[in-house]
């Protein structure tokens, strides 16, 4: 498998990208130029370069973590793993979790880690020396805390270096009780939470599927409606991409493509999701799978016909060089920031619909809540008696109630689940009905001011939100 990171975007153009959707948005609205400007603005901004020994050689990691809004506290926003973190990128990799968690209602300010290091050449042992390193970092200047920044996995990174935050975390606080909650994305015998490892591909899915159950959006671009035979492809096949792919795939959506640094697979009747990721893992490439065309240039898988296409793997993969090219009839936007302003700009004048990573993507973080809450009031549903586990589920159905739209969970349901429920359950519910609220309250927005496009829509909700939060608080002296 090839050791090089092919996508090479700009990030100065990334950080373009959000500042002109936001104020695409904030046209909508008549408030203070300074608050959009604070609400805009990157609170904290930590930069650390600290030295490690490679191989014997002392070498020097660039790291960060970026605090982009404190106007709910803790922030929240996973740690990047990857050779092309900047301080640019983390910064504007925080403001979308900043929006997200506002849709989402989801009580958060925004945050962003990065590390730069090539995973995919340093040894497992390294990355643990260089995640605890930055942990202690974290530490130093109050920048890591179950009530003050809380991280989660992202790009490069997973339950196995969140179980490795959340231990140099304990040995250095053993007396903090609410210890468990300064990372989510722990595996589930750390004090994680079932269900969250899949959980940005499974709103992924919900968040798609809704559109596809929308009659009219589906005629403006000429579908019928439902996800059960939409041509799919997928560009990214790690976490998220991998669980976005399954979920379509066993709801009867056909993964014509998918994409992977090395090059791209394709298969006009099909490709078996799990079967691809068992020949990946067997011979570290996606290419040369049965009955599949091997397609050399990855990103040229982009641009094959389909109706639903999703990158998910970084940011700036559909620019204005090859915007014209798409021929998608749906963008979901599953990575951050995958589709520059310009060629967003493009491909609503060619009439794809995009539904945008602020929305989209927010599975992740609504179940790293659940788990924070979870690990903060110390449940532990699995050594629980009926009875006890009983309570507690009606503790946490009342936290999803409350996220979700008021009468969404109808009496009948609710009684179900607090006799049956396991944590799965509650954490497949909670995500399932986030999704289809966040996604409602978008709707509305775009049609009440009659907005083409979905991203101006949720932006719009964000920043409304946020400001109404202020409003509340009375913040400003
Ligand atoms: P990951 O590291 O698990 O997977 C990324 C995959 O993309 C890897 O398999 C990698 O090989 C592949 N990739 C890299 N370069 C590529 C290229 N040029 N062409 C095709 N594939 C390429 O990362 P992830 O957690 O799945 O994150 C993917 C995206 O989703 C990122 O933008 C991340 O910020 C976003 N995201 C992740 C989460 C989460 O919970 N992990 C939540 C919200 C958003």
């Amino acid at each position: 498998m090839s050791k090089k990171n092919h996508i090479t975007g700009s990030h100065n153009n990334f950080f373009n990208c959000i500042e002109k959707n936001f104020n695409k948005a904030a046209q909508y609205l008549s408030v203070d130029k300074g608050l959009l400007d604070h609400i805009k603005s990157c609170n904290s901004i930590y930069k650390i370069n600290f030295p490690i020994k490679i191989d014997n050689k002392i070498k020097v990691i660039e790291a960060y973590r970026v605090q982009h809004s404190h106007h709910k506290l803790p922030c929240k926003g996973g740690i990047r793993y990857s050779n092309t973190v900047s301080h640019n990128e983390i910064m504007n990799l925080a403001g979308l979790m900043t929006y997200k968690c506002a849709i989402m209602d989801v009580p958060f300010g925004g945050a962003k880690g990065g590390i730069k290091v090539d995973t995919q050449i340093i040894s497992k042992e390294d990355i643990e020396k260089v995640t605890r390193r930055y942990v202690d970092e974290l530490i130093k200047r109050n920048f890591i805390g179950p009530k003050i920044d809380v991280p989660a996995p992202d790009y490069g990174s997973g339950e196995r270096e969140m179980n490795w935050i959340l231990d140099t975390f304990v040995s250095l606080y053993p007396n903090n009780i609410d210890a468990l909650a300064c990372v989510t994305g722990k595996s589930v015998s750390q004090g994680g939470i079932e269900g969250r490892k899949e959980s940005t591909g499974l709103g992924i899915f919900h968040g798609i599927k809704g559109l596809c159950e929308i009659k009219d959006e589906m005629r403006s671009v000429g579908l019928d409606v439902g996800i059960e035979g939409k041509k799919v492809i997928i560009q990214g096949l790690g976490n998220v991409g991998y669980y976005a792919a399954n979920f379509l795939h066993k709801s009867g959506a056909i993964i014509i493509a998918l994409a992977e640094r090395e090059g791209a697979i394709y298969n006009e009747k099909g490709l078996n999701v799990s079967k691809v990721v068992s020949h990946l893992q067997a011979t570290g490439s996606l290419l040369n799978f049965p009955n599949a065309k091997n397609i050399k240039n990855s990103e040229k898988a982009l641009e094959l016909e389909c109706d639903i296409l999703i990158p998910a793997a970084l940011e700036n993969v559909i620019h204005k060089n090859n915007a014209n090219r798409i021929k998608a009839k749906i963008i979901g936007e599953a990575a951050n920031g995958p589709i520059t302003y310009e060629a967003d700009e493009i491909l609503e004048k060619k009439g794809i619909i995009i539904i945008p990573d602020i929305y989209l993507n927010s599975g992740g973080v609504i179940v790293s809540y659940f788990e924070w809450l979870k690990n903060l009031s110390h449940i532990s549903y699995n050594k629980m008696e009926k009875k006890i586990s009983k309570n507690m589920n009606v503790g946490l159905l009342k936290i999803i109630q409350a996220i979700c739209s008021k009468n969404r969970i109808e009496k009948g349901q609710q009684t179900n689940f607090l006799k049956e429920s396991k944590e799965i359950d509650l954490v497949r519910l909670g995500l399932k009905e986030s999704m289809n609220k966040g996604f409602q309250e978008i709707l509305e927005i775009k049609k009440s001011l009659k907005i083409n496009n979905i991203r101006t829509s949720a932006f719009l909700l964000a920043i409304n939100k946020i400001i109404h939060s202020y409003e509340k608080s009375d913040m400003f002296p």
